[in-house]
């Protein structure tokens, strides 16, 4: 079905993103897994493109897009080569960028934006702790007034970008008295003293971008670190949860429609008992079940960027377009798995990185469950 959600200038703007990757990203896939991280002349490039900027003001240096189909076509074409790079370069231009530009203080966004823009520095969120992600408001790092600056402790964890990161969204209790009202979000210097990272964490799939532990022992944050008002954090994060979410739902279906493409090609050429196994009825219907579900997903997923670029999306449609879309994605990509055969089991085979890519989309940016919580709550049960 033509998708009817982009218009011409999007579409010039997809191509561009396309070439650029095609010529100066996906050549160097193998390179980022084996280092487990995205080379830092990559994300200058990805800034020179414009891909980073799309939610930065001009004023700041960015492109300043002001319509969120653009991050919806970046992060389309960034999953259709790579699971990783869309989430590596979404959570920096989609998902933390956002914090800075509405809560900093003017003095941070000229400090930092244009270097954001430019992917000279390299942006993370930090919210979950080793003790607990699906709850937020129960978090345990602490940032206490001393004089006008906040002084940061606690852990967090599973940080995307969070190796490389020269800036830190992170969320912490400034008051222990309260649960969500006691949480405040701050931007944390990666270079300032008792800011400490652990290794990169050895994932079962996305091995391109780098994953990270955080410790926070005493780091002194200035004032103007604060984003936003204190004790507002938990209301911030809730209130841009759902751009996570459905760039979460555009970069699933972006992937498994790509690998399913690939599929299908694989499917004509691969021979048995003398025919192409796609020929064989069984696999010519599942090809045509997989191919229907993607696009009926993307109808679904299509229309809440609609919605999110107009109105702006309700937490309760993000969390059904986040938990369906992984839940398709997991399923397409096991069956490409398996009309891939033995083939589909190697790891130097798309399919079979893109399988295990694909696991975590059911787990992070909220897990299925805890969408199924929000949309649960909604009906009032
Ligand atoms: C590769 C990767 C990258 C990540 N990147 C980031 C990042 O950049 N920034 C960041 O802050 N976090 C990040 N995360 C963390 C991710 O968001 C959390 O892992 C996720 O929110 C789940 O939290 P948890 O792992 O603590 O699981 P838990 O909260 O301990 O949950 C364990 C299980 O219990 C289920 N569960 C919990 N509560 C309920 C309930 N009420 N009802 C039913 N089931 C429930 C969960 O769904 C899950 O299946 C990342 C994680 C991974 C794996």
């Amino acid at each position: 079905m033509d998708r009817s959600v982009y218009t011409d200038d999007h579409e010039q703007f997809r191509k561009s993103v396309h070439d650029f990757l095609e010529r100066q990203v996906a050549p160097r896939v193998e390179e980022f897994a084996e280092h487990k991280l995205i080379a830092r002349d990559v994300w200058r490039a990805a800034g020179e493109q414009g891909v980073l900027g799309l939610e930065i003001p001009e004023g700041y240096g960015g492109g300043e897009a002001g319509d969120y189909r653009f991050n919806a076509v970046a992060t389309e074409e960034l999953a259709a080569v790579n699971a990783a790079l869309a989430s590596a370069f979404g959570i920096h231009f989609d998902i933390a960028t956002p914090y800075v530009v509405d809560l900093a203080a003017e003095s941070q966004k000229q400090q930092w934006l244009p270097r954001m823009a430019a992917g000279e520095a390299v942006a993370a969120i930090a919210m979950t702790e080793p003790s607990g992600g699906s709850d937020l408001a129960n978090l345990k790092s602490t940032a206490v007034r001393d004089g006008s600056d906040w002084i940061l402790n606690g852990a967090k964890t599973f940080i995307t970008n969070g190796y490389t990161a020269d800036i830190v969204v992170v969320a912490a209790r400034t008051d222990p008295e309260k649960r969500s009202k006691g949480i405040s979000l701050f931007l944390v210097d990666s270079s300032l003293p008792g800011f400490e990272r652990g290794r990169k964490l050895d994932k079962v799939g996305q091995p391109e971008a780098d994953t990270a532990e955080l410790f926070f022992d005493d780091v002194r944050l200035p004032a103007d670190a604060l984003l936003g008002e204190p004790g507002m954090g938990f209301v911030a994060m809730m209130e841009r949860l759902p751009q996570e979410r459905v760039g979460a739902a555009v970069a699933n279906i972006a992937h498994a429609k790509q690998i399913l493409h690939e599929t299908i090609e694989y499917a004509k050429e691969r021979k048995a008992f003398g025919n192409s196994i796609g020929s064989f009825q069984h696999n010519k219907f599942l090809l045509a079940e997989l191919v229907t579900k993607i696009e009926v997903a993307q109808a679904y997923v299509d229309a809440a960027v609609v919605e999110h670029a107009g109105a702006g999306l309700s937490a309760v449609d993000a969390a059904k377009a986040k938990w369906w879309s992984a839940q398709v994605q997991n399923e397409v990509l096991d069956h490409c798995v398996q009309l891939h055969g033995g083939y589909g089991y190697m790891r130097e085979y798309r399919a079979a990185r893109a399988w295990m890519d694909a696991r975590v989309t059911k787990i992070w940016a909220g897990s299925n469950e805890i969408m199924k919580e929000i949309i649960g709550r909604d009906l009032a049960l």
